[in-house]
């Protein structure tokens, strides 16, 4: 037991508004929410996290509003006087008073590690095991269901240096006319970019059979969750049958997920999820388990703005194989951001950034004035050539 005491807890709900339209299955996004988590120790130090999910409650259960009321009625009780290093007592003490909300808990524990960090002096990365890289290549979202803006904003990222990974949302559109414009992209792409799809769900096994070779022949490299998260016969059968890569995503939360996953040999590949799973912490026990049950492991997301992305970054930083790498690219989606030093994207990599804890500063103005309890006032946006919305300004 440390000397150290938890003695304060506070949630805090924030809109950010995003640069462009952002397509999932389920729906399209303007804007994003997060929550901000701020654990405060008696010797002064603050650990910072952040919930968030994928634009609402469609792909997990839990909303933002939801994740609030759940910390604020239910976890920060348990917080004050507990030791910050107890993780795995805290962690008892939350699944004994609350079934699943995975979202919720993970933003705590978030906050909980780089609480830990700023205490020791260290890096949370130092906690998970150790740095075994300082960059991870990420995709890009392509999102916008026009094969031709879509192809026109990959090369400019490829330009830019930023992205040459790209992944496509798929299932808001008819499947015959998705797929054609899922292949239309990675024809237009070959040889300058990796293409990945995820139609989240939304096919089912006989969309499978006539889509997957097809894009297997356009040089689509990965297919991702294809068919209803609970469908792991089915995903099996599709793994099989295919030299594509399939990857788990919505079919995997809990260990138990990985167990079953691994055992029907479900997918090739899973998407590993701070948020879904519970922390930081449950996602590297899955992350070895999924290695050494030879499953390959890939750093996902949910879009997280730059403070939850750092916290990734951080537990990315501790896996040295990841041979489709990850999609930590929520903070090029954001128009506004709450850390002061935004995340970086060099020569097409998110860069690990130097620091204690999760290495990320919060920028407290940028915090009051997007912070949904305060009357902010309202932004306006302008159009770009991809139909993102470029300019934000407060007024
Ligand atoms: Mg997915």
């Amino acid at each position: 037991m440390s000397e150290h005491r938890i003695v304060g807890a506070e949630s805090i709900i924030i809109d950010l508004p995003l640069r462009r339209i952002q397509r999932f299955a389920a729906l399209g996004a303007d804007r994003t929410a997060v929550v901000l988590i701020r654990l405060k120790s008696d010797s002064g130090y603050e650990g910072i996290g952040e919930c968030c999910t994928p634009s609402g409650p469609w792909w997990g259960g839990e909303s933002i509003e939801s994740i609030k009321l759940i910390i604020d009625t239910y976890l920060k009780p348990l917080l004050p006087g507990s030791d910050p290093f107890d993780t795995i007592g805290l962690f008892r003490r939350m699944d004994r008073k609350l079934f699943g909300n995975m979202f919720a808990k993970a933003g705590v524990e978030m906050a909980l590690l780089d609480l830990q960090g700023k205490i020791l002096q260290i890096p949370v990365h130092d906690l998970l095991g150790g740095r075994q890289r300082s960059s991870l290549p990420c995709s890009w979202p392509l999102a916008s269901g026009d094969p031709e803006v879509e192809i026109e904003e990959a090369i400019e990222n490829i330009e830019r240096k930023k992205f040459n990974i790209f992944k496509l949302k798929m299932g808001f559109l008819d499947p015959v006319i998705d797929v054609d414009r899922a292949c239309k992209v990675a024809r237009a792409l070959d040889g300058k970019a990796s293409v990945r799809a995820d139609p989240n769900e939304s096919w089912d096994e006989t969309t499978c059979k006539w889509a997957i070779p097809k894009m297997e022949q356009a040089g689509i490299s990965m297919v991702e969750q294809p068919l209803k998260r609970w469908n792991l016969e089915g995903s099996a059968r599709v793994t099989a049958r295919y030299s594509i890569a399939i990857m788990a995503d919505e079919s995997l939360s809990t260990l138990q997920d990985l167990f079953r996953i691994s055992r029907l040999r479900a997918a090739d590949l899973v998407s590993l999820k701070v948020m879904k799973s519970g922390g930081l912490i449950n996602t590297r026990r899955q992350a070895d388990v999924a290695i050494e049950s030879g499953l390959s492991v890939y750093m996902g997301t949910f879009l997280e703005c730059s403070l939850g992305t750092a916290a990734n970054m951080q537990l990315a930083a501790t896996l040295d194989d990841l041979p489709y790498g990850g999609e930590l690219s929520g903070p090029c989606l954001v128009a506004e951001d709450i850390t002061i030093r935004p995340a970086r994207y060099e020569n097409h990599e998110l860069q690990l950034e130097p620091g204690i804890g999760i290495a990320a500063e919060l920028d407290h103005e940028k915090v009051e004035a997007f912070r949904r309890d305060r009357t902010y006032s309202q932004h306006t946006v302008t159009t770009g050539k991809f139909g993102q919305k470029t300019a934000v300004e407060l007024s």
